[in-house]
Parts: structure tokens; sequence; C-alpha cells
């Protein structure tokens, strides 16, 4: 009786402790979970049915060592799960990581493990016991969250900058369809998100313009790269309201599982197109002014010709008139101071010497303006012919040598040229006259003159020189314009007209050439001036 009461007791117990084991096992099989318990002093390793099954082992293959088992290992793991058994052995710490177990068939299964030590009585480590979790499934599903995760943020990042653009963006398909837009094509076009959406692209473009676009469309496809459409065209987009406007459209393929989409950029470019055209009608209401201040310009240009030739021509005939006159006075005073028809007492001789010097005075000026008034009205022309320069430089000479005298003034003929020269003979002695009297009249008592004359093969060179006042750098431009006067404005005018030195450079110019002049005040001057030796007659 009391053996059977303690049969049944233990027989309750063993079934107690079954039942539990059982309930144990199915609670492991169900988180799928498996043993195992490794022997440090004999390096085995034995797993429980469960890890045989998760790990991928043949069912009798309970017993394993770390060599047996680091193969099953993925290749990338077996380092950490070697470095981690060893640290959790050393520091007698739980060994814990998740490392991953190739099957046979390749597949890869997850686990979390976790292993405690316990030691024998010296400190030493004995035995490891744990458990491996399969968290293949748990894994997956957190990859692929972390997946939809990326691919949400990615498409955020994706539609922040299709929003941020500054340019309507559409996305067009094979057909024609529009898959995708911001919200400037939105505002732009004046349709909605779902208006848009599988709407023909067509239905964007003016209708006079849908033929072409549809062209346009079918060349984009044969060679589609990015690049702006209808280059140098006016590109027109149309509204939802109908109205058109002006647009800059830049062209983008876009192959979608092999069938090529478009994107294209639309830019509204009214407000730039009014801005130029604010800017042309500116432009041209400028260009009209330009115009009519230009015409203006030159009616009154013309007006001031016709007046300065009126005035030209006026002087001409009124020297003209005058000289007649003049030539009367001077001739009858020089038969008086020649006393051909009787004596002049000294007061007499005296007056009629201011008449007849005065009167040369007046017929030099009037000549002088008769010539520039001639040149001005362009009526001066040149008398040429060929003549001995040599000779034509002696009569200039001579005529100046009575005021050389006067003021004790030598003057050197350095002339080089004894060849004839083809020019107007007259003119040629009044520019060397003029320039010869100048250097007498500006150089003062016992100084020198000289002129210096040089052929090369073009051109003869004339230059006369003086040791006198010399001229001012500033004035050096202004002494060959009409009526000027070196020192004018301080000292007020002086003798003599301010009219040869136009002439001269007139007579010379027209003779083709050219005069300057180098000075140094107080040092004298030097005119020099050339004269073509081409189109000469031999
Ligand atoms: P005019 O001699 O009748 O005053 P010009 O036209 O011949 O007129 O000369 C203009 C001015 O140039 C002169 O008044 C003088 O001031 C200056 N000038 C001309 N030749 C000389 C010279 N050889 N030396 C210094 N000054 C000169």
């Amino acid at each position: 009786m009391h053996q059977a009461r303690d049969i049944s007791e233990h027989e309750r117990t063993l079934l107690a402790l079954r039942e539990g084991q059982e309930r144990l096992n199915a609670a492991l099989e169900a988180s799928r979970t498996g043993t195992f318990s490794w022997n440090l002093q004999t390096g085995v390793s034995h797993l429980d049915e469960n890890l045989v099954r998760l790990f991928g082992m043949a069912p009798t293959q309970t017993q394993t060592t770390v060599e047996g088992f680091l193969p099953l290992v993925h290749p990338e793991d077996r380092q950490a799960l070697l470095t981690n058994t060893q640290r959790s052995l050393n520091e007698g710490a739980d060994f814990e990581m998740e490392f991953r177990v190739v099957w046979p068939d390749q597949s890869v299964h997850w686990f979390y493990s976790r292993g405690k030590t316990s030691f024998d009585q010296a400190g030493r480590p004995d035995s490891m016991i744990g458990a491996c979790v399969d968290i293949t499934e748990r894994r997956r599903l957190v990859e692929s969250e972390a997946l939809a995760l990326d691919k949400a943020r990615e498409e955020n990042r994706f539609r922040r900058l299709l929003e941020a653009a500054p340019d309507a963006i559409l996305e067009v398909d094979a057909q024609g369809q529009i898959v995708l837009m911001n919200q400037v094509a939105e505002t732009m076009f004046g349709y909605s998100r779902e208006e848009l959406l599988g709407m023909n692209v067509e239905s964007l473009v003016p209708a006079a313009m849908r033929g072409n676009h549809q062209r346009h469309r079918a060349s984009y496809r044969t060679s589609p790269q990015t690049r702006s459409m209808g280059i140098g065209l006016e590109l027109k987009a149309q509204r939802k309201d109908g109205s058109l406007f002006p647009v800059e459209i830049s062209l983008s393929p876009n192959w979608i599982d092999g069938t090529l989409h478009v994107i294209a950029l639309v830019r509204d470019i009214s407000e730039r197109k009014e801005s130029q055209d604010r800017l042309r009608a500116i432009q041209e209401r400028y260009a009209a002014q330009l115009f009519a201040a230009n015409q203006q310009l030159e009616a009154r240009n013309e007006e001031v010709e016709n007046a300065n030739r009126l005035k030209s021509e006026f002087l001409a005939s009124m020297s003209h008139e005058l000289r007649t006159p003049l030539h009367t006075i001077i001739g009858f005073s020089e038969l008086l101071i020649e006393e051909l028809e009787g004596p002049l007492n000294a007061k007499q001789k005296r007056f009629v010497g201011h008449v007849l010097q005065d009167a040369r005075h007046l017929l030099q000026l009037i000549n002088e303006v008769l010539d520039i008034s001639k040149i001005e009205a362009g009526r001066l022309e040149l008398q040429r012919e060929a003549f001995d320069f040599a000779v034509c430089l002696g009569e200039a000479l001579a005529g100046i040598q009575s005021q050389a005298l006067a003021k004790n003034i030598r003057i050197e003929n350095r002339n080089t040229f004894s060849d004839l020269l083809y020019a107007d003979r007259l003119r040629i002695k009044e520019i060397l006259y003029n320039l010869l009297s100048n250097a007498i009249k500006f150089t003062s008592n016992g100084g020198l003159v000289w002129i210096e004359s040089v052929a090369d093969e073009s051109f003869l060179r004339v230059t006369v020189a003086d040791t006198g006042i010399g001229i001012p750098p500033e004035e050096q431009t202004a002494i060959f314009e009409k009526f000027y006067q070196v020192g004018m404005s301080t000292s007020g005018v002086r003798e003599g007209t301010g009219l040869g030195l136009p002439i001269t450079k007139n007579l010379v110019e027209l003779h083709g050439g050219r005069i300057w002049v180098e000075s140094q005040p107080g040092h004298g001057s030097r005119f020099t001036l050339t004269l073509p030796l081409q189109g000469q007659q031999s």
C-alpha cells in the first residue's frame, strides 16, 4: 500500500515532468527556439532537436564541435562569432549576438543567440548553455519596412524637388498622356491635378500648333536626348481657359521599363517677353527721336553751309570790288612819292608815305580774305605747271629781302632740289613767302632764318626755320586756324590777320601735301611741309 502510493506519486511526478517537458518543447518550437549546451572540457556541443532542425542539419546530428559548426555559419559572420565566444569565455560575460546560418539549399537564416557560461570550483569556464532564436522572419519584416521607409523618403525627396522647381514639370508617357506633374504645372495651365493626370499633352498645345507638335514628338522619339524644344521658334502654350502664353520648353528622356517617357520643363516667359517688348519699344522710340534729331541737325547743317557759302561768295566779290580803288590809291601815292609830277615838302612826303604803307597793308589783308573765302567756297583752283623750284624760291627770298635787312636778319638758302616741280607756281611762291615773312616777323634783330629743301622718291620736303620767339606747345595746332594769333587772349590783337597760316595749310593740302610745326618757345620754330612728287609731269 505504502509502495503503491510511492509508485503512483513517482509516476505522477514523472508524468508532471514529462508534461512540463512537452509544454516547454512546444513553446520552444512555437517560438522557433533551439537550445544548446557546450561542454568546454570535451569541446562537444549538444544541440536539441529544435536547433538541429532550425540550423538545417541532419536530424541525427545532435552533437557538434566549433570546427564542425563553423562551416554552417555565413562566412561574413564567422569571425565575429569566434571573437564574441572568446570574449564571453574570457570575461565570464553572457554570450550574445546575431548571426546567419546557411542551409545546404543555400537559404540564409538569421539567429539571435544568447549563452551563459558556468565555471568550475577553480574558476575556469567549464560549460556554456544557451538558446538560438530564428529571427529570419522578423528581420525580413524589418528590412522590408526599412526599404519601404527608404522608398517613401526617396519619393518624398523627389516630390519636394519637383515642387520646389520654379518651372512646370510634366512627365508624359509613350501615348502622350500626362503621368506626373507638379503644383506649378497646375497653376500655370489652370487645371487641377486630377484633370491633368491622364490628359493628353496635346491639350496644352494651342490648336493651331498641334499638328507641328505631333511631328515634333515623333521626331523626338527617334533621337531622345536632353534639349530645348523648338529652338528659335516662338513657342506658345494654352491654358484651360483657352488663353495662350509664351513658353520655353526643355525635354529629357526618361526610360521606364523599356518605354520612353518624356519629362518636359515648361517655363512661362510672359514677363520676360513683356520686358523685352517694353525695352524694344523704348529703343524704337529713342531711335525715332534720334532719327528726327539727326534730320533736324542735317537740315541745320545745310542751312549753315549755305549761309557760309553765301558769306564766302559775298566776301569774294566784295574783296574784288575793294581791290580796284585800292590799286588806284597805291598807284597814285607811288607816283606822288616818286615826285615825278613835282616836288613834295618833307611833311607831305611823310603823309603820302603813311597812305601808301597802310594802303599796301589793306591790299594784303584783302588778298588774304579773298584767298580764304575762295578756299572755303571751294572755288580756289590750282594752275599747275612744271617750273624750276629753285628759281621760284629765289623770287620768294627776294621778296622778303628788304624786311630781313631792316631787322639785320641773316637768311640762308640750303635748297638741294634742282628739279622741275609740277605745281601752282604762284601759290608755291605764296606759301614760301608766308612762312619766310612769319619767320622774320617773329625773330628778333640779328637772328637767323634758313630754308632747307630735300626730295626723296615721293616727296619734296621744305623746312623754314628761325631762331625766333617760338610757339608754346599748346598753341601749335591753333595757329593753323583762321584769325588765330599766339597770345591773342593776353596781349590783344597784333599786327597781321591771323590768316597767313590757314591759307598756307590749305594751299599745301590742295597740292596733296602736309604741314606741321616743331617749336620750343625762346628757341625758334621749324615749319615743315611736304609736296608730293608723284603725278609730276616729266
Ligand atoms: P599773322 O602772321 O598774320 O598773325 P599767321 O596765320 O601767319 O597770321 O600766323 C598766326 C600766328 O602764328 C602768328 O600771329 C604768330 O603768333 C604765330 N607764328 C607764325 N609763325 C611763327 C614763327 N615763325 N615764330 C613764332 N610764331 C609764329
